[in-house]
């Protein structure tokens, strides 16, 4: 029996039209990078499976937000969007309906925990915008306004007083807003693996925490080209690993697709497909089922390639279902970039490297 048939609850697709109010214009990351979910879920919605939900957000109170951000930047960004927006930062545009838009980021990811903790559903994919993982605590950063990740992390943290989370995050860049706010703080496991060099420059490897969060920061620095095979590689070697010693009660991944091959978004190249990203998917579900009674919950970062978007999302949430990756990712852009990079070597001493950095 597939282990589609196998599955108990359902996968929880948060989506609304809220996520429009966000304008941006003539901008990578805008609203016609939404413009293909409504079919995609649609169709999932409509199989009589039972597999998939859909969860309407809900705009997150500010004392939540505050749990990560400085008032005066809520207060700054409020006023600043009110007033009509603009760039507020040399990569991010905001637009009249961006603030409440954002809050609705991170009510949307924080209503899918809640239904995923309360035993309603196995897992939750947040198809949300704006992304989070630049935004640091007083300012927002590439095209990031509010943390949403790190908002979901606090929440579980104070909430429900769990104190081993688990953040995988896979987009190109490196989530430097996520590193900065868990960097001392060992209730945060972060795991970024990132092209490098990339925008925001940082992920380096001896980036690994200070104080008590020493160790909670893992950062895969990769080269262009690393491919699907390097990424299950770092998995296997790294990610997995790291996960069977914190014991992770928790779950959390920043999903991005501008790693994939389609993607190109300045220099970004990667080249996961399809299939490597519903592989990594296939994967932390199973960590999460070992570890944390399947706990997980997915929020969507980047990913300009209107196309790759729309066909690895549609992988993602069917392997959230419990779908095997091969089934899940049968659509055009399925073609693997298993072909190991020229530079291979050196990526496999990059990632014995990097498991001495954590002694594993
Ligand atoms: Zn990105």
């Amino acid at each position: 029996m597939q282990r589609f048939e196998a599955l108990q609850k359902p996968t929880a697709i948060i989506t609304g039209s809220i996520y429009l109010e966000h304008e941006t214009g003539r901008h990578p990351e805008s609203v016609g990078r939404l413009a293909r979910f409504p079919q995609i879920i649609a169709e999932l919605l409509a199989e009589e499976t039972g597999h998939f939900i859909s969860l309407e957000p809900q705009e997150a109170p500010l004392t939540q937000i505050a749990r990560v951000h400085d008032a005066s930047y809520l207060e700054d960004l409020r006023d600043f969007c009110e007033s009509g927006g603009g760039r507020i930062d040399p990569d991010t545009h905001v637009s009249e309906g961006s603030y409440r838009t954002a809050r609705y980021a991170v009510g949307g990811l924080l209503r899918g925990i809640e239904a995923v903790l309360v035993g309603e559903v196995q897992n939750t994919f947040a198809l949300v915008r704006p992304p989070g993982h630049h935004a640091l605590t007083n300012r927002s950063m590439g095209f990031c306004l509010f943390n949403n990740v790190a908002l979901a992390a606090r929440h579980l943290i104070e909430e429900y007083g769990l104190h081993r989370i688990l953040i995988v995050d896979w987009d190109v860049h490196h989530g430097n807003g996520t590193q900065n706010i868990f960097y001392d703080d060992p209730r945060v496991l972060y795991y970024s693996s990132h092209q490098s060099p990339l925008y925001p420059g940082t992920g380096s490897l001896d980036e690994i925490g200070v104080g008590q969060g020493c160790g909670y920061n893992v950062n895969l620095p990769l080269p262009p080209g690393s491919g699907d095979t390097v990424m299950e590689q770092a998995f296997t070697r790294i990610l997995e690993p790291l996960a069977e010693r914190y014991e992770p009660e928790f779950i959390l991944v920043s999903a991005g697709y501008d790693a994939h091959w389609r993607d190109a978004l300045h220099t970004t190249a990667l080249q996961v497909s399809t299939l490597g990203f519903a592989t990594m998917v296939d994967r932390v579900k199973r960590l999460a089922e070992t570890f944390c009674q399947g706990r997980l919950a997915l929020t969507l970062e980047g990913g300009y390639d209107p196309a790759a978007l729309a066909d690895s999302v549609y992988a993602t949430l069917r392997v959230l279902a419990g779908e095997s990756p091969e089934k899940a990712a049968s659509h055009d852009l399925r073609r693997s970039r298993r072909e190991l990079p020229a530079n291979h070597e050196y990526i496999l001493a990059l990632l014995e490297e990097i498991r001495k950095t954590h002694s594993l």
